[in-house]
Formats: structure tokens, C-alpha cells, sequence
């Protein structure tokens, strides 16, 4: 069971979280419901731990939003953004002015990007966001067929349930149907696919044979645009917001050779795969695709402060630099000095303790035995892991395959009782309907694995008694 919380700091719980529900409008939020219910109040982290305004210590099961790669409480992200806060906090690099740290980090991420043979990435735009980086694909996309003489190639392909951000261009290329409803989008140009997802779709075929069919449906609709209309299509290595969606070792290889064969840009979201989650630095080296553009955020600082940005391989970037004069496109924070002071520590911390290679040979193999015996569970369908990334299905009934698990009903939504239970009881977990996610900090133990582990199948007992006493089970 979990430790007695610690002694409760001096916070007014109730008066913050009258002042935030009087004034604080939060992402993908309810706020009528949140106001009966009350924010809960973190106010510390320290390692994979964090601390609500009670005294309680939760394990952070998500990495904060799967970007505190290197854990909380480093201080020397803290002293190396202050240092250079105190040096120069902040400049712009329009108009012919640079920044050193944003000219050191642009060098390490040209080191540190996957190898890519002549379409080598040896330039970075920088934004503020996974959002902001998507946006400005979209736009640099647009702009390298326009240089490239053939304007027409408009339309960027996406999957249904990818995420890829908040903003106009993000929200659109994501795939979320709940998104697109509010407000019209997506926006002209942007077309999607099915996702890979072989529990959803791969009834009656192998896993090899379904990822090589999911693949095919980007060659269709390819010759449904018209290849000379198609700009790029872009994907997540590892789906994450729409519920760790593993693709088959087939998948990303085919949509490789059906993007090279038409010609079309290759983009790989990296904004929850980059800097170490699955085991490499990037997703497309686990995946084995060499993609044009990688978009990144999240991991390059761990959160700490907020930067994001786009990896631009040769073939783009030649176009950009050789022929294009003026790109009019940026951001008042684009390479953001103090943003990119934290992310030079963070990355130094990465390599130094090797977090990106114990995920792949340590941390990771662990996580996966540690939820393969999960699906011992009553309540768990089929579990997959992928680095430190992972997914469980609860289901109604078992079956001898993820084919044959029989779903709850998702009025009761089963997953939000299960989140409940696991935030009740010290482990952040998110839900996405009945499939339950962790990404934790990369930086966590195995002994902390088996921590986690250990609360999760007690909160699964917990769902179970009361999934059970309502008789939908
Ligand atoms: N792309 C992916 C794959 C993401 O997961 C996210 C955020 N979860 C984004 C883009 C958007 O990033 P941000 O929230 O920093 O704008």
C-alpha cells in the first residue's frame, strides 16, 4: 500500500483552488466540472516524485506531460538558466543578431540528429512549442515546393488520432475528431489516413501483414490527390496522446519507400519521441525511417522551460538557404537564450548519465516484463511497451487475442474511473477511454519501475472491486 503522505506544506488548497477556478482556464478542460471538483495543486517535484499543496506524494507516471525527460529537481538546468538570465535573458535573432547559446544548441542538435546520409540535418529552426514547430513545417513545406517549381504540391497527410498540436496548423494535422468539431478545421490542404493501430484494425492478419496494410493506405490516398498535389506526410514514430500506438516493425520502412517513390516530404513528429523516450534519441532511428524534417519540443529541456523546433535535413534546407531569400516566418522567442541555456544542461545530463541508453538496455526491457505481467490482471486486456512509453487495455472480457477482448461500455468510461483510483493513490496515469498510459521520467529506477508497478496493480484491484460492484462485469 502507499506510504502515509508527508506533513501537508503551508498551503491554502481551498483558497488556490477557488483563485484558479475564479480565474485560471485550463487546457482541454471542463471548467464547470472542475470547479465542483477543485484543481489539485502540485507544488513540488523532486526526481520521479511530485508533491500536491496536501502533503501528498505522487509518482509521476507522466513525466509531467511526457517532457521532464531527466526527472524534476536538477539544479543545474536552474543555475544555467540563471546564469545566463543574468548575462542576457532574453534576445531576438532577427535582423542579422544571434545568441550564443542558441548558436551552441543549434550545433549539438545537428550532432545529435539521426544520421541522414546527404540529407544530413545540419540546421534548426527554433520555436516556443510542439505546436509552433508543426506550424512552422507546414509553412516551410509549403515554401520548399513553391522554390522547388512545383507550387502545386499543397496537401500535408496525416493520420486520424495523431496529435500535433493546439494551434490552427497543429490542431488540423492532428487527427482528432473532438478538435476538429470546434471551429471548423482542419484547415484547407491537410487530408488523413487510418492510424496504425493493429488492435483497432489488424482483425485476422499478422502484425507485419496489417502495418504493410496501414502504410498502403498512405499510397492510396496518394493516388487519390494526385502525387503532383502532395507536399509531405507526417507522423509520429509512437503515437502518444492518442494512447502509446505502437506501429508494427513494418509500418514506417513502407511509408519510407511509398514517400520516396512519389517523391513527397517525410516528416517525423518527434515532440514526445525525441531526446530518449523509446530508447534512442530519436523515434524514426528505432523505426528505421530517415525523414526530411523532425519536429521537436518537450524532451529538449525537460520541460523546464518551454522550447520546441524543427530539424531540417539537406534537402530542404538547400532549397531554403541556396534559393530562397527571406523565409518570413518566426517567433519572438525563436532561439530564446535562457530556453536554450536549459537546454544545453539538459542534454548534458542526458549524456552523462547515459539515460538515453538505460532506457534502451536497462529501463525500458524492464518496464515491458514488469506490464507483460500485468495482463495476469482481470481487467487487462493486452499491455504494450515501447522504451518508456506504455499502454494497457481495460476490457470487459479477456480474449486469446487483442481481437477477441471484449470492451466496456464507453458511457461508463472505465478509464477515468481507473485514473481516478490511480490519483487517489499516488500515480499519475493517464487515460485515454479505456486504455490506461504511463511515460514516466527517464531518469526513473527500476526499482522505481517496480514502485509504479506495484501502485498500478493495486489501483487495478481498486477498479476492478468497483467495476464489478456496479455489474459491468
Ligand atoms: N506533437 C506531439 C506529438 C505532441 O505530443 C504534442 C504535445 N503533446 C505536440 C506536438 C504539441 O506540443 P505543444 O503542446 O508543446 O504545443
Amino acid at each position: 500500500r502507499i506510504s502515509a503522505p508527508e506533513a501537508p506544506e503551508s498551503f491554502d488548497t481551498q483558497a488556490l483552488q477557488q483563485l484558479d477556478s475564479a480565474h485560471f482556464l485550463h487546457p482541454f478542460t471542463d471548467h464547470a466540472a472542475l470547479r465542483e471538483r477543485g484543481a489539485r495543486v502540485i507544488v513540488r517535484g523532486d526526481g520521479i516524485y511530485l508533491w500536491d499543496s496536501e502533503g501528498k506524494k505522487i509518482i509521476d507516471g507522466m513525466a509531467g506531460l511526457w517532457c521532464v525527460n531527466a526527472g524534476y529537481g536538477r539544479a543545474s538546468i536552474a543555475d544555467a538558466v540563471h546564469a545566463q538570465m543574468l548575462q542576457l535573458p532574453f534576445y531576438n535573432s532577427f535582423f542579422n543578431t544571434t545568441n550564443v547559446p542558441a548558436v551552441k544548441l543549434a550545433a549539438l542538435l545537428a550532432g545529435l540528429a539521426p544520421q541522414n546520409g546527404p540529407n544530413a540535418f545540419q540546421h534548426v529552426f527554433f520555436t516556443g512549442s510542439g505546436s509552433e514547430a508543426n506550424d512552422t513545417i507546414v509553412r516551410m513545406v509549403r515554401r520548399y515546393w513553391q522554390l522547388a517549381g512545383q507550387p502545386e504540391r499543397q496537401v500535408i497527410i496525416s493520420r486520424r488520432n495523431a496529435y500535433h498540436g493546439s494551434t490552427l496548423a497543429g490542431a488540423s494535422l492532428g487527427g482528432m475528431p473532438g478538435m476538429h468539431a470546434q471551429g471548423g478545421l482542419p484547415i484547407p490542404g491537410i487530408d488523413h489516413i487510418g492510424q496504425p493501430n493493429y488492435a483497432e484494425g489488424g482483425r485476422g492478419m499478422s502484425e507485419a501483414q496489417f502495418g504493410l496494410l496501414a502504410a498502403g493506405w498512405l499510397e492510396a490516398k496518394i493516388l487519390e490527390l494526385g502525387p503532383e498535389n502532395v507536399a509531405a506526410f507526417i507522423g509520429e514514430p509512437v503515437q502518444g496522446a492518442g494512447g502509446v500506438i505502437i506501429p508494427p516493425s513494418t509500418y514506417w520502412p513502407e511509408v519510407q519507400r511509398i514517400c520516396d517513390k512519389y517523391d513527397i516530404l517525410l516528416v517525423s513528429d518527434e515532440v514526445i519521441c525525441g531526446f530518449g523516450r523509446l530508447g534512442t534519441w530519436f523515434g524514426c532511428e528505432l523505426m528505421g525511417f530517415t525523414p526530411d524534417l523532425i519536429a521537436f519540443a518537450k524532451g529538449v529541456t525537460s520541460g523546464y522551460v518551454p522550447l520546441g523546433g524543427v530539424l531540417v535535413g539537406g534537402r530542404v534546407a538547400h532549397q531554403l538557404i541556396e534559393k530562397g531569400g527571406d523565409f518570413n516566418h518566426g517567433f519572438t522567442y525563436s532561439g530564446h537564450p535562457s530556453a536554450c541555456a536549459a537546454a544545453l544542461e539538459n542534454i548534458r545530463i542526458l549524456q552523462a548519465e547515459r539515460l538515453v541508453e538505460r532506457v534502451a538496455l536497462e529501463t525500458g526491457p524492464h518496464l515491458k516484463a514488469r506490464f507483460a505481467s500485468l495482463v495476469a490482471h482481470p481487467l487487462v486486456g493486452h499491455a504494450e511497451t515501447c522504451g518508456l512509453a506504455a499502454g494497457l487495455n481495460l476490457v470487459r472480457r479477456k480474449g486469446a487475442t487483442v481481437h477477441d477482448c471484449e470492451p466496456f461500455d464507453s458511457a461508463h468510461a472505465v478509464g477515468m474511473l481507473c485514473r481516478k483510483h490511480m490519483f487517489d493513490n499516488g500515480v499519475i496515469m493517464r487515460a485515454v477511454g479505456d486504455r490506461m498510459i504511463v511515460a514516466p521520467p527517464l531518469s526513473i529506477t527500476t526499482t522505481q519501475i517496480d514502485e509504479m508497478v506495484e501502485r498500478i496493480q493495486y489501483c487495478l484491484d481498486l477498479t476492478l472491486e468497483e467495476v464489478v460492484g456496479k455489474g459491468w462485469m
